[in-house]
């Protein structure tokens, strides 16, 4: 159990909460949530937990942890430190853009678009190799040929690079080339596809599946973490809803509700999300808002000729305007967690 407190004499309302835990049997410790804290109390063992503890005027909220994730979740003598890539880093303070094409076309268009990202200020360049595209008829990707160019245009721009990995053959290819390996929404659930990212030791971005609820995502993250590999980052991308004005429903909730349970960093993709350009700048300007620890964005430079979701590329130009925009969107929010990556 994850006891909220109220924002306080947090102290205090600490000492008091244990001390009522305490009568139960119960001991707790504390886990602090940058703005506020918060108690932890495991190892329940059949002592009941007090219904009455939500209603004391020091607690926010009580959130139940009980069941697995444990490595995914809070530990408060582990404080977030973030996840590395290269140079750069993700979470506990620090605010990461992702930004690149869809899909790696050729190797001109990468680079145009990995110059892009440098000069405007992104901190990684992201490209698709191995498409899982819906239709089988639809561009699938230039494959391991394209984690070469990735690597290449990295090298080129001191970016780090991110692309997804599908199966063990894609894995092998992209070990040597890829800094951060995506697993992206359909595989969410691919168990083993996760064990085999997190043996290789690298950074990994889980992306959110459409279905998935906040314990499913964290279960999934379990397993690469489970492998031994720390480097976890949870990405949001938008999930099936009813509506129908945007290709996913960016689920930003999911952030606060998972500071709560996990540290681990979260990064948001705005692009899958909403499926158009103009919807892109005002949800990741949400995002930042939100206390999301980055973003994934699509840039091409040219969207009319993608050969892959042009409609919701931002252009080079568009990507200009709103990186210093996130940026002093971020220096202005409140820390949700402390720093120190
Ligand atoms: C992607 O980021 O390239 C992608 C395919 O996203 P998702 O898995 O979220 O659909
Ligand atoms: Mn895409």
């Amino acid at each position: 159990m994850l006891i909220i407190l109220r924002q306080g004499d947090a102290l205090k309302d600490a000492e008091r909460v244990r001390a009522f835990l305490a009568r139960s049997g119960l001991e707790a410790s504390t886990v602090d949530l940058g703005d506020r804290l918060a108690l932890s109390v495991v190892g329940v063992n059949g002592s009941p937990f007090p219904a009455n503890v939500e209603s004391l005027p020091e607690v926010e909220r009580v959130v139940p942890v009980s069941r697995p994730p444990r490595l995914a979740a809070f530990r408060d003598d582990d404080p977030p430190r973030g996840v590395r890539i290269g140079d750069r880093a993700v979470g506990a303070g620090r605010f990461a853009i992702i930004a690149g094409p869809c899909a790696v076309e050729d190797e001109g268009l990468l680079l145009e678009a990995a110059a892009a990202a440098r000069d405007y200020g992104a901190d990684m360049l992201r490209g698709g190799a191995f498409k899982p595209r819906s239709s089988p008829y639809s561009f699938q990707g230039l494959g391991a040929r394209a984690y070469e160019m990735l690597a290449r245009a990295g090298q080129e721009t001191g970016l780090p690079v991110v692309s997804e990995v599908m199966d063990q053959a894609s894995l092998s290819a992209a070990v040597e080339c890829i800094d951060l390996l995506q697993v992206g929404s359909r595989n969410m659930q691919n168990f083993n596809l996760l064990r085999l990212v997190g043996r290789s030791g690298k950074p990994v971005l889980l992306k959110r599946g459409m279905s998935a609820t906040l314990e499913d995502l964290l279960l999934s993250a379990e397993y690469v973490l489970s492998e031994g590999n720390q480097s976890v980052i949870l990405c949001e991308r938008g999930i099936r809803t009813f509506s129908g004005h945007s290709r996913f429903t960016l689920d930003l909730s999911l952030i606060p509700a998972l500071r709560e349970v996990s540290h681990l960093p979260i990064v948001v993709d705005p692009s899958h999300a909403v499926g158009r350009r103009e919807g892109v700048p005002p949800m990741a300007r949400a995002a930042a808002a939100a206390g999301a620890d980055g973003v994934m964005i699509e840039v091409h430079p040219d969207p009319a000729r993608a050969l892959s979701d042009g409609a919701q590329a931002l252009r080079p130009e568009d990507l200009a305007r709103l990186v210093p925009e996130l940026r002093s969107l971020v220096a202005g929010a409140a820390p949700l967690r402390e720093t120190g990556a």
